[in-house]
């Protein structure tokens, strides 16, 4: 049996009808960048977040930058984030003019550890930039407490948790600023790069649909120089499609994360992902430690089996070069470092079917048996 790591063209077939029907109107209008669809998919995503605006641009990474460029913020100034991220995150935070500032993660849940916070604020600290990893929402309360202690922005990268909620709440609704990533192996994903920023604050909004169009909304009157960062139609009348199927596909993830749970349980090398009780995850990965033996030796068994897995991360922040400026060093992030060397990612998209999993974990345990014990 074959369990490709994700299948986007088993995710596509019964939709890929539907979506042509949308681009060929497109062409058929020649309305290409911005327009009709891209309002339509904002106001849906907005709903869908439970915000009043949503502004599409070109990336996630995008939606990080323009998130930061909007807050008038000083050179230098400091963002405080997750020492274990997907790179994207702490580029946006450079390329923006600010300096990423890490935090160790929770040994469980892999996000940022709140309590790490208050000992990383300083007189340039400005912006709490917390990830849901893997899909599960980053314990907000205490987050926020800190924020408004020290009257921080906090920015959500919410790229990999379309549609999680925290104490009832989605993403993106949770703090002054969100950023999601329409990569297309996202939750939700179009069909090459797309991006969005969602908000309640209005002046935010405004400075963002300005930001992503050359300084300006009517053309030629620009109010400040800005970047070319537009979503385009036929992308955003894909998302908008896509949109109606998310909650369906968020269930199957879930679905099939019960079953690699309920087949791992007593498995005493293997940890299952832990889901905090204020959340619900939405398995845009599924991740879970080897803990004894060789993580890339069961990953090599996996792959002889035809089972690919990854590593989401292999390196945190401080170890990966570009980001050696930021001068840390060896043990700075233990928890983070730890985590980066015992994680795998296995295969999760709602496509996957059970026998497929089944055969997964049949995999590990062989592993287990041949290799370990
Ligand atoms: C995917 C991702 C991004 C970047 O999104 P792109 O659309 O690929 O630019 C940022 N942060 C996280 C956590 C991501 O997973």
């Amino acid at each position: 049996m074959k369990v490709p790591f994700i299948d986007l063209q088993a995710h596509h077939r019964n939709i890929s009808i539907k979506l042509l029907k949308k681009i060929e109107q497109i062409f058929y209008n020649a309305d290409f960048v911005l327009g009709r669809n891209v309002t339509f998919f904002e106001k849906k995503f907005a709903e869908y977040c439970g915000v009043n605006y949503c502004i599409g641009v070109n990336s996630g990474t995008d939606a990080i930058f323009l998130a930061l460029k909007s807050l008038d913020l000083n050179r230098g100034d400091e963002v405080i984030t997750a020492a274990n991220t997907f790179v994207a995150t702490v580029e946006a935070i450079k390329a923006a003019g600010c300096r990423p500032i890490l935090v160790d993660i929770l040994p469980d849940t892999y996000n940022l550890n709140p309590d790490e916070i208050k000992k990383k604020i300083t007189k340039k600290t400005r912006v709490i930039m917390p990830v849901h990893l893997y899909g599960q929402p980053v314990d907000m309360d205490p987050v926020l407490e800190v924020a408004k202690e020290y009257n921080l922005f906090v920015i959500e990268d919410a790229a990999q948790a379309h549609g999680a909620m925290y104490k009832g709440k989605k993403v993106g609704s949770l703090g002054d600023v969100a950023c999601f990533s329409f990569y297309p192996t996202k939750n939700l994903g179009a069909c090459g790069d797309a991006g969005a920023i969602v908000t309640n604050n209005e002046k935010i909004a405004s400075k963002l649909k300005k930001l992503r169009n050359h300084g300006g909304i009517v053309k030629y009157q620009h109010d400040f120089s800005g970047y070319n960062s537009r979503l385009d139609s036929i992308q955003a009348a894909i998302l908008t499609t896509k949109l109606e199927y998310l909650d369906q596909w968020n269930r199957k993830r879930q679905e099939n994360a019960e079953v690699y749970n309920k087949l791992l349980k007593n498995v005493s090398e293997i940890t299952t992902p832990k889901v905090d009780i204020n959340v619900t995850h939405v398995y845009h990965l599924y991740v879970i430690k080897l803990e004894i033996g060789s993580r890339d030796q069961l990953r090599k068994y996996l792959k002889d089996k035809g089972i690919i897995t990854e590593i989401h991360y292999p390196r945190p922040i401080h170890f990966i070069k570009a980001f050696r400026y930021l001068g840390y060093k060896e043990g700075d992030f233990p928890i983070a470092e730890e985590c980066a060397k015992k994680i795998i990612s296995l295969p999760m998209y709602p496509s996957l079917r059970h026998e497929q999993i089944e055969y997964v974990v049949q995999e590990i345990k062989n592993f287990i048996k041949e290799e370990l014990l």
